[in-house]
């Protein structure tokens, strides 16, 4: 039996659509106040309605703004009690052709932005008295790999990196940070990558379809419960087992 975050205030960064946005209406369904963070006002406004949550502005490349949105969030609900630190880009460019400034704009979300919305709600988190924080990473980056996505995939693992080490620093704060690992996710992005790269998808997974929002939420969930306590620096990969066959004949033999 867990016990419910009915009345906790959880922050999901880049809640204003796709995966983020699926996490944050888990946690309204099961009673949380959301604050839902991103760029795009008016996308904002609609999910925070949507929600029944707030939005709040902020770019994660900028301390600034993510301190302004800890605060907000704060001034507005009281507290915070869980940040999903999910906000992410994922532009597709292969090695050959990718640029410095290529390289620096997604490490720059990413990674410096995960960190910086970390740190802005550290203060917060730790006033909770059961500050949780879960990092949406992915299975690119650290378990496979896909060609035009190896800055992705660095900066996916660059996460894990940074919460191994986060995860000892904050215990003492009695803050727990861990990851979601998605697979391919249903999500408004990755139906712009076009229905040919989704129909291959769906048969490279054992279970034969894309996850969904919800799936990466229920994880999330779990990591904010008070019974998910003991768990730190830890990840939880959800991908209807894409990660596990070890060659194409192996689907094959389903
Ligand atoms: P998405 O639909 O494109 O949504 C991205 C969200 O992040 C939007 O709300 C966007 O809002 C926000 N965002 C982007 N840059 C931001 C910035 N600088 N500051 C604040 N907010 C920002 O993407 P998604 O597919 O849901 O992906 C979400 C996370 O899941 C990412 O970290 C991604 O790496 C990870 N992931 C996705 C999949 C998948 O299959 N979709 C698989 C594995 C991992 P604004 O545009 O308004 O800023």
């Amino acid at each position: 039996m867990f016990t419910p975050v009915t009345g906790r205030t959880v922050l999901v960064t880049g809640g204003t659509k796709g995966i983020g946005k699926g996490i944050a209406s888990v946690f309204a369904r099961a009673g949380a106040n959301v604050a839902v963070a991103g760029r795009d006002r008016e996308r904002g406004e609609a999910a925070a309605s949507e929600l029944g949550g707030a939005y709040v502005e902020a770019d994660i490349r900028r301390a600034e703004d993510c301190e302004r949105m800890a605060a907000e969030t704060v001034e507005r609900f009281g507290g915070i009690d869980v940040l999903c630190a999910n906000a992410g880009v994922f532009p597709d460019c292969k090695l050959d052709d990718m640029t410095e400034a290529d390289i620096d704009e997604i490490f720059a979300t990413n990674v410096k932005g995960t960190m910086l919305s970390v740190k802005a709600c550290l203060p917060a988190l730790e006033r909770s008295g059961h500050g949780r924080v879960v990092v949406t990473s992915s299975i690119t980056g650290p378990i496979t790999g896909y060609p035009g996505w190896c800055h992705y995939g660095a900066t996916k693992a660059a996460q894990l990196g940074f919460l191994r080490t986060a995860a000892i620093e904050l215990a003492p704060k009695g803050v727990t940070i861990n990851a979601v690992m998605p697979g391919n996710i249903e999500t408004e992005g990755l139906a712009e990558l076009g229905p040919e790269y989704r129909e291959k998808m769906e048969s490279s997974i054992p279970q034969r379809k894309l996850g969904t929002v919800q799936d990466i939420g229920f994880a999330a969930l779990f990591l904010a419960t008070d019974e998910a306590g003991y768990i730190t620096g830890q990840t939880i990969v959800v991908d209807g087992g894409q990660v596990l066959p070890e060659s194409m004949m192996a689907l094959e033999e389903m």
